[in-house]
């Protein structure tokens, strides 16, 4: 790959006996947008938050653009600023205001200004269309709005890579397609991503590259087009025989 940004190589991870992560190698490119999909339970959340160093693995290795994953310290603030997540459940901080809510982490972490900080909340939340709610409190809004100030939140740390763990499964179905606008438009950027979701449409139209998780393996990997219309394990054709 012309530019890796994201590389495991050989990562296993266990939670007591169950072996979690099974010698994941998986590189994802500068501006790349990969789509994580599989049955529950595969080891999609713990992989995000094995890159995002949430959780700890036993062997192999992580590297962010050249630099290994570290284990503490400022330099793990760091990465926590350089890799943006966004999960199922939104996690505002529901005593703050919206705009609050996006200019905390620049300004604690980055060291940002409050007016800077301020200005470029407003553009993110313009952005993904909630601009006009800036003074609201979290619960005053709709579970799509809030998950669009989440993503404007982690995209105010001005991140190298977004991570999104099934980030419209807790959605009311009328508000799906507003978020996933959202992070289509924000592929479109150039943004890296790496998204789990069971949206096919999204990984249609967004994914450079699919890959299929089961049982804590990487499956396959392919193009959305190749991997949907000509699967070649049998575990990926029952399990898009069971969701398609
Ligand atoms: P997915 O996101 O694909 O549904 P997960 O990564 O959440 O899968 O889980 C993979 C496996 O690890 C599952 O069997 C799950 O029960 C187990 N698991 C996840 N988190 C923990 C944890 N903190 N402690 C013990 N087991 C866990
Ligand atoms: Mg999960």
């Amino acid at each position: 790959m012309a530019d890796p940004l994201v590389v495991l190589d050989g990562v296993n991870k266990h939670f007591g006996d169950l072996h979690v992560l099974k010698d994941i190698d998986l590189t994802v490119g500068r501006g790349e947008v990969v789509v994580v999909i599989g049955p529950s339970g595969s080891g999609k959340s713990t992989l995000c938050r094995t890159i995002n160093r949430l959780e700890t693995f036993e062997s192999g290795t992580i590297t962010i653009d050249g630099e290994p994953l570290p284990s503490e310290g400022k330099a793990l603030a760091r990465l926590r600023a350089d890799v943006g997540m966004v999960f199922q459940s939104f996690n505002l901080f529901a005593h703050k205001s919206i705009l609050d809510n996006v200019t905390l982490g620049p300004m604690k972490v980055r060291g940002k200004k409050k007016a800077e900080a301020n200005k470029r909340a407003m553009e993110l939340l313009e952005r993904v269309g909630v601009g006009h709610q800036a003074g609201k409190y979290p619960a005053q809004l709709s579970g799509g709005q809030q998950q669009r100030v989440a993503i404007a939140r982690s995209l105010a740390m001005d991140p190298k890579i977004m991570l999104f763990d099934e980030p419209t499964s807790a959605l009311d179905p009328e508000m799906i397609n507003e978020v996933l606008d959202v992070m289509t438009q924000l592929a479109q950027t150039g943004m890296t991503m790496i998204v789990v979701t069971h949206e096919m449409g999204f990984a249609r139209r967004a994914a450079d590259r699919v890959v299929f998780m089961s049982d804590g393996e990487i499956v396959e990997q392919a193009t959305p087009e190749e991997f949907f219309t000509n699967p070649t394990s049998d575990r990926a054709k029952d399990f898009l025989g069971k969701i398609l």
